[in-house]
């Protein structure tokens, strides 16, 4: 098989890490992969079952019945759970809290490393996530760990909430920040050959153009 192009872009949650990754993705013809989505379709398996995620031995009882798949449509990453298209589900707040209590669980993470790891040795990739530099992809051509302070991030969301008529209060939206980079902290790690990008004040439209130039001029020496 063809050896593949792996970019991996880790960070804490809201740096914007998606929103980048799938416009460079279409800009390169690689496929963008968002692998939060993944814990998140678990997060709403245990959900529905009427767990609050927080019994390690319960949710590593009901690995073996869930059944994940991915689809890109149109280049937009669809997921499936046990063959429910379940990605606008997955982003509610309730499943945000429980994929990110599900995450904490080494039987987790092993639970879905084949997957990340397979859709990466079968394509060009664009993968975010939180340990993509450092235990999925360890050997990704360019990684990327980005990330901001947590009143950029908190504010940002805070902006996103309002456009998607679901606002929420900044105070609530930053106190929500502060929890999950507090969970999600083991897990957020930089590797030590990624670009540290810190995007403290910057606009999208910067942020954006610094990475596709990082990216670019990283690939044109790897590649
Ligand atoms: O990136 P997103 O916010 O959609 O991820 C949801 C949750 O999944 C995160 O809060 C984090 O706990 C977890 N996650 C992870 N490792 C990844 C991606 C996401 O632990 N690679």
């Amino acid at each position: 098989m063809k050896k593949t192009i792996n970019i991996a872009i880790d960070g804490p949650s809201g740096a914007g890490k998606s929103s980048m990754a799938r416009r460079i993705a279409a800009e390169l013809g690689f496929l963008y992969v968002d692998t939060g989505a993944l814990y998140r379709a678990v997060g709403l398996y245990v959900y529905r079952k009427g767990l609050d995620g927080l019994d390690v031995k319960a949710v590593e009882a009901l690995l073996p019945e869930i059944e994940l798949a991915l689809s890109h449509e149109g280049g937009v990453q669809q997921v499936w759970l046990c063959g429910e298209n379940v990605s606008d589900e997955i982003r509610l707040p309730a499943i945000s809290e429980h994929a990110s209590r599900v995450s904490a669980y080494p039987v987790v993470r092993a639970f879905l490393l084949d997957t990340q790891r397979r859709l990466a040795a079968e394509h060009d990739v664009i993968m975010d996530g939180r340990d993509i530099g450092t235990v999925i992809l360890p050997a990704a051509q360019v990684k990327i760990f980005l990330h901001a302070d947590v009143e950029d991030r908190a504010r940002r969301r805070y902006e996103e909430l309002i456009a998607r008529g679901t606002p929420q209060s900044y105070e609530e939206v930053l106190s929500a920040m502060r929890l999950r980079d507090e969970r999600d902290s083991v897990q957020t790690r930089m590797a030590p050959d990624a670009i540290d990008v810190n995007t403290t004040g910057n606009s999208f439209e910067q942020t954006l153009e610094l990475l596709t130039n990082l990216i670019r001029e990283r690939l044109d020496h790897v590649v």
